[in-house]
């Protein structure tokens, strides 16, 4: 008997002639994933994958790796056997003994693929059944509401059997969807909006702006660490660190109080934008939600929007701070965001900011500095960093 792991395709089964590509994407991105773990193969088959492992695999940190995924909609560890009815019945009880001891009640589902096989799947789910009754005298039928489903599927070449199916991420194959910059800082919004879009198939290049000797190397750290918990959904992402001082010296000392972090925001959103033309993406990532903030406010979000000439994806526009919170814990990047750091946004913080800025007063704030040198400046030291999950 060989362990291997079952892959259901998520939304991906709906895509019909695109289908392929999809898939073929998904299993580039696990085989990535697991690229360290030794060497992976992946077959498709109807629509499901199966990875197999070499004889030493670690299965659990893959499947760990696997349910972080997009594309993937469920997983199995299952126990690939010779095509023999006996072999089936002689493997199954072993190999499901784990879940089935802590079980009470169960169910045998049986598919059958290949229609050369002595027996149809009815006589399959009872042979199965029956022998299972045999080895685990404490446990009864429940064909509506078991506690534990066993899983018995005839393929072409091998069968498999299998427990209850783990879920999976959900969602779409990183890069199915176009790639997208995100513009990250080092608190709790901005990496689950990259989570977000991620889930939805965007590849993702980060982009942060720093501002040394107001923010410290320690806050940039926290920003690899965000991020590479992200990649472990999103894939590998590129880090574009954007040295920022210089630009926020000319705010402070060249605009009005009242409307320093609007003034800021457009300069990010300006310097993002070239870095992702040239990185090939089609749209910016923020972690804004209406109202959060004072910069926030729609008409503060509009003066932003006015430089942006590709879409601005706020997949957190109309989120609770709480229902981020949710997020971030489940993505594990509550715990990083939460340490202590400087942001470059904290840096000149105006007492009493502009709620509603129009994108005119705001024009006529910055047109005393020509922005030009600065922006080109800031663009050509960024420094670039790749973040991978493992
Ligand atoms: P976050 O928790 O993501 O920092 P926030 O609610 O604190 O968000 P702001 O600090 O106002 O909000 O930032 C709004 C958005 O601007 C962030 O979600 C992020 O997309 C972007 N942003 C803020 N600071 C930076 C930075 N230093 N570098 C890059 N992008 C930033
Ligand atoms: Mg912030």
């Amino acid at each position: 008997m060989k362990e291997v792991i079952l892959i259901k395709n998520g939304e991906l089964a709906l895509k019909g002639l695109n289908r392929r590509t999809f898939e073929d994407m998904l299993m580039a991105n696990m085989r990535r994933r697991l690229a360290d773990l030794g060497k992976f193969t992946f077959t498709p088959a109807q629509s499901t994958i199966v990875v197999e492992g070499p004889e030493d695999a670690d299965l659990d940190e893959a499947t760990d790796r696997l349910l972080k995924i997009f594309g993937i909609a469920g997983l199995s560890r299952a126990a690939a056997v010779e095509k023999d009815m006996d072999v089936i019945l002689s493997v199954c009880p072993e190999y499901t003994a784990p879940l089935l001891l802590g079980a009470r009640t169960f169910k045998v589902e049986a598919k059958r693929s290949d229609k050369k096989f002595p027996l149809n799947s009815p006589q399959i789910c009872m042979a199965a059944g029956e022998k299972l009754l045999n080895e685990f005298p404490h446990l009864t039928v429940d064909v509506h509401n078991p506690d534990v489903i066993i899983n018995i599927e005839v393929r072409d070449k091998c069968a498999f059997i299998h427990g209850n199916q783990l879920k999976g991420a959900g969602g779409m194959p990183s890069g199915s969807a176009g790639k997208a910059a995100l513009l990250v800082s080092g608190g709790i919004d901005s990496p689950v909006a990259g989570w977000m879009m991620a889930k939805r198939g965007v590849e993702l290049i980060a982009v942060h702006f720093a501002s040394p000797p107001y923010t410290s190397e320690r806050a940039e750290q926290k920003v690899h660490n965000l991020l590479k918990q992200v990649s472990k959904y999103s894939g590998r992402i590129t880090l574009f660190v954007v040295p920022f001082t210089e630009i926020q010296e000319l705010i402070k000392d060249n605009c009005p109080e009242d409307v320093f972090t609007v003034v800021m925001r457009r300069m990010m959103m300006r310097i993002s934008q070239i870095i992702a033309q040239k990185e090939g993406c089609a749209a910016l990532i923020t972690g804004e939600s209406v109202g959060q903030v004072a910069s926030q406010t729609m008409q503060a979000i509009a003066c932003t929007d006015a430089v942006a000439d590709m879409p601005v994806f706020r997949p957190l526009i109309g989120m609770d701070k709480d229902e981020v919170i949710a997020i971030s814990r489940k993505i594990e990047t509550f715990e990083i965001s939460i340490q202590p750091y400087e942001d470059c946004c904290t840096v000149f913080t105006p007492k009493h900011p502009k709620t509603r800025p129009t994108v005119s007063f705001i024009e006529s704030a910055e047109s005393c500095v020509d922005w030009e040198g600065p922006i080109k400046r800031a663009v050509e030291d960024t420094r670039i960093i790749p973040i991978k999950a493992f």
